[in-house]
């Protein structure tokens, strides 16, 4: 089995909120991991008519670089489909893009998104990933986990009928630390309290989602697949 980890993510910072302390914990444990996000996570807050403005851009996909230095990733690399519009591209193209990141690093484990989230970009990559990821005899991919994100996975409608009710928890008691180092890097992604991407929200949730697996603090998942 291939100690690599990938993380497909929509936007930079969607990786730290959801899977951060694992990352690092991994990392640590000799996993090279490499993380692929589709968008700049910046494009639909700039009017790119009126001003077109590419350092936003810049800014965020150096905060990407820190943190993802930070967590002790090998790489990173950004695509460029349209940002909190991926619904208008071919699912198809999305898939594809994944496919060659996946064939290039041949992981064991795949993290990506919660297909139930707020954010129209998160559940297109989800279901991209799991077409890209489907168990043909020569996939590599061993292990398959949806992660939260805070500030979307829990503000969806229960009527969508995909709730996370996670099944998977990894301990980040002693990457913990690592996280919030790396989330300093998107200080411009960051909320005041009471707002789900604010600090002490983000540290309640991983100390919540310890106590729910009796650790001081975890990140919890949704299990996709296991091959063992
Ligand atoms: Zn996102």
């Amino acid at each position: 089995m291939n100690k690599v980890l990938v993380v497909i993510a929509a936007h930079p910072d969607d990786e730290v909120l959801g899977c951060g302390g694992t990352i690092a914990r991994l990392a640590r444990e000799g996993y090279s991991v490499h993380i692929l996000f589709m968008g700049d996570g910046e494009t639909s807050r700039i009017d790119i008519i009126e001003k077109p403005d590419l350092s936003r851009q810049k800014k965020r996909y150096a905060a990407a670089l820190r943190a993802c230095k930070i967590l002790g990733c090998d790489s990173i690399k950004q695509l460029d489909f349209p940002d909190n519009r991926m619904d208008s591209v071919p699912l198809l193209d999305v898939v594809k893009a994944i496919e060659v990141f996946i064939n290039t690093h041949q992981p064991s484990i795949v993290l990506t998104h919660h297909s139930g989230d707020v954010n129209i970009d998160h559940c297109v990559v989800h279901d991209a990933v799991i077409v890209a990821c489907r168990p043909q005899p020569d996939s590599f991919v061993r292990e398959l986990l949806f992660f939260e994100t805070p500030s979307s996975t829990e503000w969806n409608s229960p009527d969508n009928g995909k709730p996370f009710y996670p099944n998977w928890f990894v301990d980040i008691s002693t990457t913990m630390d690592l996280k919030f180092q790396a989330l300093s890097a998107y200080q411009d992604e960051l909320r005041p309290f009471p707002h789900p991407r604010s600090l002490k929200v983000i540290e309640s949730l991983a100390v919540w989602r310890g106590a729910t697996a009796g650790v001081n603090a975890a990140e919890a998942f949704i299990l996709g697949r296991k091959l063992v």
